[in-house]
């Protein structure tokens, strides 16, 4: 399966963004209003000049306590940003996904952001895919 097809299976569109220059506790409150684990940061909204993730914040809160929260986003986001294009296969992402430790990752075509996809996407459509495949053995062995 292609990152393009996943996109097109995921019920929202879009990419939720913040601006740099936003504060961590502003951030916090897209990831919590719009129950997402990651916000893309972007200065036009289809740029990705980094992510800033809930992991991102709870590490700095372990740190630095609650002051971490009047912090910039883009002292704390994640800058060396590991994207993907549409024409990518889902397995592919899941290797990277795995080996860099992350659970998201942007969609770029032509310079522009134009999606999103999550590990719980990538894995979601695996599982189609497999289902899909155990029917079809299933009736090529019953002979339907
Ligand atoms: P996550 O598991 O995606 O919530 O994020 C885990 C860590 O990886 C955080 O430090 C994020 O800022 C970072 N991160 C998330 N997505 C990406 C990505 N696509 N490329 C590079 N780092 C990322």
């Amino acid at each position: 399966m292609l990152v393009q097809q996943i996109l097109k299976s995921k019920s929202t569109d879009g990419v939720f963004t913040i601006k740099p220059g936003t504060s961590v506790a502003d951030a916090a409150s897209v990831l919590s209003n719009n129950r997402i684990g990651s916000v893309v940061v972007s200065a036009t909204g289809d740029t990705a000049e980094g992510i800033l993730s809930e992991r991102d914040i709870v590490r700095e809160l372990g740190k630095r306590g609650a002051t971490c929260m009047a912090d910039l986003v883009d002292d704390m986001m994640t800058k060396n940003l590991v994207t993907c294009g549409l024409g990518d296969k889902a397995d592919d992402i899941l290797e990277k996904m795995t080996n860099g430790r992350f659970r998201h990752m942007p969609v770029i075509e032509d310079g522009k952001m134009v999606g999103l996809i999550t590990l719980g996407d990538v894995v979601k459509s695996r599982l189609t895919e497999l289902s899909m495949e155990k029917d079809a053995l299933e009736g090529m062995i019953m002979g339907h």
